[in-house]
């Protein structure tokens, strides 16, 4: 009986003994990075898988490549839990209801801020017979806040959401989408102030997803019902 226990012991020692040799050299034969690709990502088929394997053994150039892969693989996962796990903990919700004549808030994890906006806005929105709420909160250390307006002649309600307190070069870099039963309806840009408005909002439920260029920050839930 060999002192080795099988074929895989003999194997981590040749694997090891090559990596030393050939670490950092190509060679003819060496696998492509398609081929090492599909090889990490488990799409290979078991003939081929075996072909690699066997390449492996004798290849510490691919050896490594293989090896740098699974763990820059690793990592994009990680880092993909992590920012999942912080957008779940950002969610700011807002349930409104709408009479004939007004918005009233149903509950909401924001402040209302209704009562601070200022006297000409609420009287400009007055007059042109419409209703407004503002309601703020933090998401992802971005104070946001969202002023719905409804228009009690016609039934339309529109979104207007602003980041606040951020310096005027970042303002723009923010981008919102909405989403009604998770379809992309929408995708804005916050403006030079801060500002992306959405117009002809739903009943139902509403999912605003807030970016900073291509990472999602958080959302803002925003269920409109209609009150009899
Ligand atoms: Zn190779």
């Amino acid at each position: 009986m060999s002192k080795y226990n099988g074929k895989t012991s003999i194997e981590k020692v040749l694997r090891e003994f090559y990596r030393k040799l050939s670490y950092g050299k190509s060679k003819v034969g060496c696998l492509e990075d398609f081929v090492i690709d599909s090889y990490v990502s488990g799409k290979l088929s078991e003939e081929e898988e075996k072909k690699v394997d066997t390449h492996l053994l004798v290849c510490g150039y691919c050896l490594h490549k293989v090896s740098k892969l699974e763990a820059d693989i690793k990592q994009i996962k990680v880092q993909e839990s992590i920012d999942k796990k912080s957008v779940l903990e950002n969610v700011f919700e807002i349930v409104v209801g709408f009479t004939k004549a007004a918005i009233q808030i149903i509950s909401t994890s924001g402040v209302i801020k209704t009562g601070q906006l200022q006297p000409e806005y609420v009287r400009g929105v007055k007059q042109g017979k419409c209703d407004i709420i503002r309601v703020g909160q933090k998401i992802a250390d971005i104070e946001l806040d969202v002023d719905i307006f409804y228009d009690t002649n016609t039934g339309a309600k529109e979104v207007m959401v602003a980041v606040k307190d951020i310096e005027m070069s970042r303002r723009p870099k923010f981008v919102l989408s909405l989403f009604r039963n998770n379809i992309k309806i929408e995708t804005k840009n916050t403006d030079i102030a801060g500002v992306a408005r959405f117009e002809n909002i739903s009943y139902g439920n509403n999912v605003l997803k807030l970016y900073e260029e291509d990472r999602e920050l958080g959302r803002v839930n925003l269920i409109l019902q209609e009150l009899v």
